[in-house]
């Protein structure tokens, strides 16, 4: 969290969850009237305290801070125009902030006391920047809250009575008690100074090309969420019910993988007129497995956050819903829990397509070889799993299902149609390899494939390790945070 007073700014950050990292004793020295704070999901780059957000510098006669959540994809072209050294930046978010420096810098001249001034140098490094990256950057007297042209990740504005608030979604601004003013638009700037709320648009018009996230709808968002005007909740429901139409199965009860399979599961129940059960309860106190980077703990991990109720669910023949299988390696895990516990058939139901294709703008699914969908039939990965059966929903019932089918998204994951060109040398570690990265540490690409894949010339196209970042937070008077719970 980095806040300023007005004269200095303060950051603070660490390792850890929100709540290992600030207490009360903590946050009372962060005084100030403009605030930015970033949890970081981390993609492109280690998860290190160097990595740690929100990433901060002083040049050009000020001070500034940067929270960056999604991933850019021409690193190597921007450090290469930078002539920068191996290891000066350490991640994308690093490199943001450093090429933001560099600018203040030079717009500051050489005169002792020159200062830059922020949103200026900003309309001339944006365009330079490629890839998914909502920002939020705060110097010592302004907020600042950018979103790609694509706007790949969500970021809105609110209001206070006596500020203004950015957030990544819209539920943090309901705990601050701010009120909803609209989305940030792809391509847009938000500057927030003492003398109000400025809009810039530093991209031509047509670079601006909306392409949100599919998976915001999906899965990333909280479910009190609302993007492109949509609560996500009624969407997630509106998923089940035409998953119910689309593959219908015979069976006692439907079943929901707390949380986000829940509102499928409840509109697949509503639409099919099979009952709805609790058959899982989710430990409250373990994290989403989807983000552990070792695969053996993720299959820990689902024992360790899923818990069937064994009462509920003996000698039934469950649906059981799902918004996504990545990797499978929960999903199957699950499937034997389930059967363990008593089930007597267990019916796959997933409220998205295959998820064939690594993410490269914010989402760190892994490689190619880590997606169980990437070369296998449905069939096949049904029987991996270990279900009775196993059916997706498809592309155009989820978009129908957002309530915006034909507003811009992103659905590379799903279809391969990438909207920003990916170089297939993008990897996590990719701007830390050469400064002594380890594999091991968090090396994805080195992983082997969990389950049985077929032979052939299945790796077309990109084939690398995927990127993101995650958080929330909020300031006092104007305040920001980029990110989601993922
Ligand atoms: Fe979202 Fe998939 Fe596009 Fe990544 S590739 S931004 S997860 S839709």
């Amino acid at each position: 969290m980095a806040v300023s007073d007005g004269t200095t700014m303060m950051v603070v950050k660490d390792m850890g969850l929100v709540t290992q990292v600030f207490n009360d004793y903590k946050l009372a020295g962060l005084l100030g009237y403009l605030a930015i704070g970033h949890t970081r999901y981390s993609t492109t780059g280690s998860s290190s305290w160097h990595n740690a957000q929100p990433m901060y510098r002083q040049a050009g006669g000020t001070e500034f801070a940067v929270g960056h959540n999604g991933n850019l994809t021409n690193t190597q072209e921007l450090t290469a125009s930078m002539a920068m050294l191996p290891g000066m930046a350490t991640s994308d978010s690093d490199l943001i902030a450093e090429l933001v420096a560099r600018e203040l810098d030079i717009a500051a001249g050489p005169a002792p006391n020159g200062v830059a001034s922020l949103s200026a140098v900003l309309t001339e490094v944006l365009p330079r920047m490629k890839g998914a990256f909502s920002l939020v950057l705060a110097d010592r007297c302004n907020l600042v809250g950018v979103r790609d042209p694509n706007g790949f990740r969500p970021l809105c504005l609110g209001k206070l009575d006596d500020g203004w608030v950015l957030a990544s979604e819209t539920p943090a601004l309901d705990i601050v008690g701010a009120h909803f003013v609209r989305e940030v638009e792809p391509g847009e700037v938000i500057v927030i100074s003492a003398d109000g709320c400025q809009s810039l648009r530093p991209w031509p018009p047509e670079r601006v090309q909306p392409r949100l996230c599919l998976f915001e709808f999906v899965y990333l968002a909280r479910p009190d969420s609302r993007l492109y005007g949509q609560e996500l909740h009624a969407a997630r429901v509106r998923m089940g019910e035409l998953l119910a139409d689309q593959a219908p199965a015979a069976a006692d009860m439907v079943v929901g993988v707390p949380d986000s399979g829940l509102p499928a599961a409840e509109g697949y129940s509503r639409r099919s007129g099979i009952p709805y059960g609790h058959g899982l309860v989710k430990n409250r106190y373990i994290g989403r497995t989807f983000i552990n980077p070792d695969p053996g703990q993720r299959a820990l991990g689902v024992r360790r956050k899923l818990n069937p109720l064994r009462e509920t669910i003996r000698a039934k023949r469950l649906i059981v819903v799902d918004d996504s299988i990545v990797r499978g390696t929960t999903t199957r895990a699950m499937v034997a829990m389930l059967r363990e516990a008593g089930a007597k058939e267990v019916h796959l139901r997933i409220s998205s397509p295959p998820y064939r294709w690594p993410c490269f703008y914010g989402l760190d699914t892994g490689t190619r070889a880590e997606l169980i969908a990437a070369d296998l039939e449905v069939g096949e990965i049904c029987d991996y799993l270990g279900a009775d059966s196993l059916a997706y929903l498809a592309l155009e019932a989820l978009k129908k299902a957002t309530g915006v089918p034909s507003a811009g998204f992103c659905d590379a994951c799903l279809t391969a149609d990438y909207p920003v060109p990916v170089p297939t040398s993008l990897s996590k570690p990719g701007l830390e390899v050469s400064v002594g990265w380890r594999p091991g540490s968090r090396e994805r690409d080195t992983l082997a494939a969990p389950f049985p894949r077929r032979a052939g010339p299945t790796q077309a196209g990109a084939d690398q390790a995927g990127p993101g970042q995650a958080g929330a937070g909020a300031g006092a008077g104007a305040g920001a945070s980029t990110g989601t719970d993922s």
